[in-house]
């Protein structure tokens, strides 16, 4: 019986092997790393009890009611409204930027109206925004641009917020009302056990089989077809060159009650080094009470190197021309599927990965009954 090899057993990669492995098809998947989950694994803190997000907060929110059905399937979903604060100046502030921000910032008491016609004072119109810079200044004007926005991108991006895409800024609404919700999305939740026990339920499918530890390099078996959700270039040995990442350090602080008094806190300014700390005991209102410590991750931004865990794709003109190589390599090489956040070198949040899994499991179920061959591509990743 021919077999399917699913490269990853982050989340993208446990959606498909449980579609193949529920229609009937029997399923191995691999990862090198000694544990499920990819970068959105969790692990109850051994010291504390705590569950962290290991690679950095992960906040589930959709709009789409597939997807959200789909991840209740697998976990209890708790309820979770993510809100971001920032320090600017030696001030805390609302994030993103709300009516709150913009009387804090100006020292004032407007309306919306009023606030909507401040910043129009202040904004630089732009058609079409030809990089984050210009974005910024086109949406909030300079002073809030600078404070918010230049030192916290500087540091996350390794780069001038000049050479940076717009689409990156597009990701954070400006809202003149006091909606302080970070994300617009109509579900939002925590899974209650983690997501390393959301995906590992996803996993545990009939005819799906699971080896952590090893390498797929290092497998010598034959598949029917192999679905890679590792880095693109990785899979071609980087014969065209790296596709560059950021990663992320992180520095845990431990302490006893409260550290910070909520989830995530931004550091905006170009002089702190570090962009966040994430408190992970608020990601679980339902329990924090019980736990005496604390435990936060002090987050670091610096550019990937070859042993280091890719995060963030930095796609700038020269990675989006050698990605462009990787996909007409990857067109041309029969066998192979490239999926998620790596495999398309894309900034991928949890509910669009699960999505276009889910869309990449029913095109591949199709395929494989006409008797063709499933694309090198679900989604064009260019
Ligand atoms: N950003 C910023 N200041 C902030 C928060 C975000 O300049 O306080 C910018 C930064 O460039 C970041 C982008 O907005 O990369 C998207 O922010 P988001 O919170 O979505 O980043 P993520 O949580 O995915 O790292």
């Amino acid at each position: 019986m021919a077999r399917y090899c699913i490269v990853g057993a982050g989340l993208s990669g446990a959606v498909v092997a449980r579609a193949l492995g529920e229609a009937g098809h029997d399923v191995l998947v691999v990862d090198e790393r000694g544990g499920i989950g990819g970068n959105c694994a969790t692990l109850r803190d051994p010291q504390t009890g705590i569950m962290t997000h290991l690679y950095g907060p992960h906040i589930f929110h959709t709009s789409d009611e597939k997807v959200w059905a789909y991840v209740q399937r697998f976990c209890a979903m708790m309820p979770y409204a993510h809100r971001v604060q920032a320090v600017a100046r030696g001030h805390v502030f609302s994030l993103p930027v709300n009516l709150l921000t913009i009387n804090q910032f100006f020292g004032l008491a407007l309306n919306p109206a009023e606030a909507q016609a401040l910043i129009a004072s202040k904004t630089i119109p732009q058609e079409a925004p030809r990089h984050f810079e210009e974005q910024a200044l086109s949406m909030i004007g300079r002073e809030l641009y600078e404070a918010f926005f230049e030192g916290y991108t500087r540091k996350q991006w390794g780069l001038d917020p000049t050479e940076l895409p717009a689409a990156i800024l597009k990701r954070l609404p400006l809202r003149f009302n006091y909606d302080d919700s970070y994300f617009s999305h109509r579900f939002q939740g925590m899974p209650r056990d983690g997501y390393t026990e959301m995906i590992a339920s996803i996993l545990d499918a009939p005819r799906v089989e699971l080896r952590l530890g090893e390498s797929f390099e290092s497998l010598g078996d034959d598949f029917a077809h192999v679905i890679y959700s590792g880095p693109i270039d990785r899979y071609f040995n980087y014969r065209l060159g790296r596709l560059n990442y950021r990663t992320l350090e992180f520095q845990v602080l431990r302490s006893r009650g409260d550290f910070q008094g909520t989830a995530v806190l931004n550091y905006c300014d170009a002089d702190v080094p570090f962009t966040r700390v994430t408190e992970h005991k608020h990601f679980a209102p339902w329990e924090k009470e019980r736990f005496d410590e604390t435990i936060c991750y002090r987050e670091y931004s610096r550019d990937c190197r070859p042993r280091d865990v890719p995060y963030y794709p930095i796609r700038l003109a020269k990675e989006q021309k050698t990605l462009n190589e990787y996909i007409a390599l990857a067109r041309s090489t029969p066998g192979v599927s490239f999926l998620g956040r790596l495999g398309s070198y894309r900034y991928l949040d949890m509910d669009v990965a699960i999505a276009e899994a889910l869309a990449a499991s029913e095109q591949m179920l199709e395929m494989i009954a006409a008797g063709a061959a499933p694309p090198s591509f679900f989604v064009d990743p260019g």
